[in-house]
């Protein structure tokens, strides 16, 4: 296989991959509802993103990228029932939404960049775009697409021939059986909202005057209203988890699809494996959640999260469990530390042989961003014996443009990076007692903390300690 090569989640095979227009490819990203902190399993769709837009960089292309922001209409319930996530959570904390989706969004920012994502070209909120979606429901019901009901506008799935096609659904199975607390009024249980009124004596914190009456948009219509707006009628590739498939990305199709008579609206689509905690799925909605802070409490840098997510292919599951997120956080400080031995020696490399890791690694990503498989070569690479430092360094350099590890900055867990009063002070105590003469006390001290697993170094800055 040479070539870039991207799994389609439309045709259900990898293809070869090639951009609409030139060299410019255009990339939507379904991004985080803002009511909470996202938790580490929120992280992998960016973490999935961000490693497809390097290879692409790596590949010559330029990138746009666009990743929304859901600020209103997402409900907790799986059907168009239940309250707007949005306006539970100001509810609940008797703050307003707005003022809860800006704190969650810096703070899902903040956890974006500490994991090595690069910025997208465009960050964009449902809210700033209502305009843009009534725009859309209008176009859709001028053409015929829609129902209305008391709970609001519908969009009326039997029109649209390839409703079943995207996630394969078997359409008849649903018919007949309406799912419970579903929307009296809807001529089938897959119809899903386009604007919902907001209901008679309710007032809402987050609504809008619309043709239909006052309410918000429905969770879907922002994604395509949006992805339009910035990247087309037609782009590249939509990017997300797998839970979106069968609803989510489905109804997005249907509306974009028949608004503007295209097809297919978006070339790729792409979609990343869910992350699992201690045997169930880690979600929000259960409480089953870790954050990045709570890793980095432990001891675990944001970058040997990447490096975690890194050890498995983006369409494979992944589990989490406290062994898995120690062994990756050993296995990134073992990398840079061999990176450091090498950082910044420079050379004549042997061109020849820096070629045979280079397309390895290359034909790693091309594969359909097997990133497992390239970081193998990049250990490779850090090991060898027959590469000079100057080589090592030429290539670690080069795919870390790609992996995002940071190798050429980071240091390992060290005093320096991680402190520990007691340990700090038991450090301290050997140093005074081999001052003293009092050796066997040294020793015994060293051995102790040797126990634990921490490891003690003398270095130019003096005397250093880190974990094994
Ligand atoms: P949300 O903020 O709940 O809308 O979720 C944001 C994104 O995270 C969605 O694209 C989900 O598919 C994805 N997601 C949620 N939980 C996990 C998980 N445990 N592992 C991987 N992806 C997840
Ligand atoms: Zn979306």
């Amino acid at each position: 296989m040479t070539g870039l090569h991207l799994y389609n989640t439309r045709l259900r095979c990898k293809q070869s991959f090639s951009p609409l227009e030139g060299d410019h490819v255009r990339i939507y990203s379904c991004g985080p509802t803002v009511y909470s902190a996202q938790h580490i399993g929120n992280l992998r769709p960016y973490l999935f993103a961000d490693l497809l837009r390097r290879v692409l960089r790596a590949e010559g292309y330029r990138v746009t990228h666009v990743i929304n922001i859901t600020d209103v209409g997402h409900l907790v319930g799986e059907v168009e029932t239940g309250e707007d996530k949005m306006e539970a959570a100001a509810r609940r904390s008797g703050r307003s939404a707005g003022e809860i989706a800006e704190q969650f969004t810096r703070q899902w920012r903040e956890d974006c960049r500490r994991v090595g994502c690069l910025d997208a070209q465009v960050y964009c909120k449902a809210t700033d775009h209502v305009e843009q979606q009534i725009a859309l429901a209008r176009r859709l019901e001028a053409k015929g697409y829609t129902y209305a009901i008391d709970d609001g506008l519908y969009f009326d799935t039997s029109k649209f021939g390839r409703y079943a096609e995207f996630a394969r659904l078997d359409l008849s199975a649903q018919e007949g059986g309406s799912r419970i607390g579903d929307v009296p009024g809807k001529r089938h249980p897959a119809d899903f909202a386009l604007w919902k009124l907001t209901a008679p004596g309710v007032r809402r914190q987050q609504e809008w005057d619309s043709p239909w009456g006052r309410g918000f948009p429905g969770w879907h219509l922002e994604c395509s209203a949006m992805s339009i707006e910035y990247l087309g009628q037609n782009f590249d590739i939509h990017t997300g988890g797998v839970d979106h498939i069968p609803v989510h990305h489905t109804n997005e199709i249907a509306q974009t699809e028949c608004a503007y008579d295209v097809h297919p609206w978006v070339n790729w689509w792409m979609h990343e494996e869910f992350i699992d905690f201690r045997g169930d799925k880690m979600s929000k909605s259960t409480g089953n959640i870790y954050l990045l802070d709570d890793l980095v409490e432990r001891g675990v840098k944001p970058l040997a999260y990447r490096y975690f997510f890194l050890q498995a292919h983006y369409r494979q599951q992944q589990t989490f469990t406290d062994e898995a997120i120690e062994a990756a956080a050993i296995g990134y400080d073992r990398l840079v530390g061999q990176a450091i031995e090498v950082r910044g020696v420079s050379g004549k490399p042997d061109p020849e042989k820096l070629g045979e890791f280079r397309e390895r690694f290359r034909a790693a990503m091309r594969d359909d961003l097997n990133a497992p498989r390239a970081l193998a070569v990049a250990w490779e690479v850090a090991r060898s014996r027959d590469l000079s430092a100057a080589e090592r360094w030429s290539l670690l350099a080069e795919f870390d443009d790609v992996l995002g590890l940071d190798l050429a900055g980071a240091v390992p867990r060290t005093a320096a990076s991680e402190s520990n009063p007691r340990i700090d002070a038991r450090v301290a105590e050997r140093e005074g007692a081999r001052r003293d003469g009092r050796f066997g006390e040294a020793d015994r001290i060293r051995d102790e903390l040797a126990a634990e697993g921490i490891v003690i170094e003398d270095t130019q800055e003096g005397v250093k300690w880190r974990r094994r």
